[in-house]
């Protein structure tokens, strides 16, 4: 059985004193540490680099994990603006979020250096969410599966079988992220499936149902059940959302079925 998982993606928004408001508010709303976050999922959030210190402190004692946006895959030297897997390790980072299309659209990241990061945060015990999915031309062309799938395969070469299922994806489609336009629960579903067949090809099914799949792009409170009622989407990927607790709070509380 996959645990949900709803990962906030706070992208380059709220100040290291916001964050912190965000998640205090956030821990009213839920009370993890009262255990009412139930045991079938889990939640992830990943500030902007410098917001991880407060972030972790905000966070002490609870379930909730704390995630980064993006990670090197060298322990250290001369990558002027990078960020190590030990360095996010230093303030509890568990999780990192890879190839989001805004890394790969507005920062040229390629799938060859995605797969680096990819392999650099399993290497160091971090757990990495992969990001795929198509633009609105290649949705248009008829191009959505073909585009996600070399993607996938792409981002995941250097990962071993034996490592594959501490891989998490997210498939989120370019045009529906941060645009309002969701994607239904029946396309999502039918990517979804498609992903879930890859990683029965590569990895052997007894993986492949360990793995878990997140929809993101524009999740919000109105269509994040109709989303996870889908067998295949094990969870969100939430940018906007994620700023608002009481969105963000409704999100994590999704209902499956
Ligand atoms: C994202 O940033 O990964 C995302 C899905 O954003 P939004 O929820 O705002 O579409």
């Amino acid at each position: 059985m996959r645990k949900l998982l709803f990962a906030a993606n706070w992208k380059m928004n709220l100040t290291p004193a916001e964050g912190r408001a965000l998640i205090t508010s956030l821990r009213a709303n839920l009370d993890p540490d009262a255990a009412t976050l139930s045991r079938d999922r889990e939640v992830m959030i990943a500030p902007p680099f410098l917001g991880i210190p407060a972030a972790a402190q905000a966070l002490a004692g609870s379930s909730i994990a704390l995630g980064a946006q993006n990670a090197h895959f060298e322990a250290k030297g001369a990558f002027t603006g990078e960020i190590s897997p030990a360095m996010l390790q230093f303030f509890g980072v568990s999780h990192v979020i890879l190839g989001h299309s805004e890394r790969r659209h507005i920062f040229g990241e390629t799938d060859e250096l995605i797969s680096k990061r990819v392999a650099g945060a399993i290497g160091n015990r971090l757990t990495p969410i992969l990001c795929v999915g198509e633009t609105l031309e290649q949705r248009d062309g008829g191009r959505t599966l073909e585009t996600v799938i070399a993607q996938l395969q792409r981002g995941l070469t250097a990962i071993q079988i034996s490592e594959a299922h501490r891989v998490v994806i997210a498939y989120e489609p370019v045009w529906a992220i941060g645009t309002g336009r969701t994607a239904t629960p029946e396309h999502a579903q039918a990517v979804h499936g498609a992903i879930r067949g890859l990683l029965d090809e590569t990895y052997g099914r007894e993986i492949a149902s360990t793995i878990r799949i997140l929809y993101g792009g524009s999740v919000t409170p109105d269509n994040v059940d109709s989303l996870v009622a889908k067998p295949d989407i094990d969870g969100a990927l939430v940018g906007g959302a994620s700023l608002n607790a009481d969105s963000f709070a409704r999100i994590v509380s999704a209902r499956a079925g």
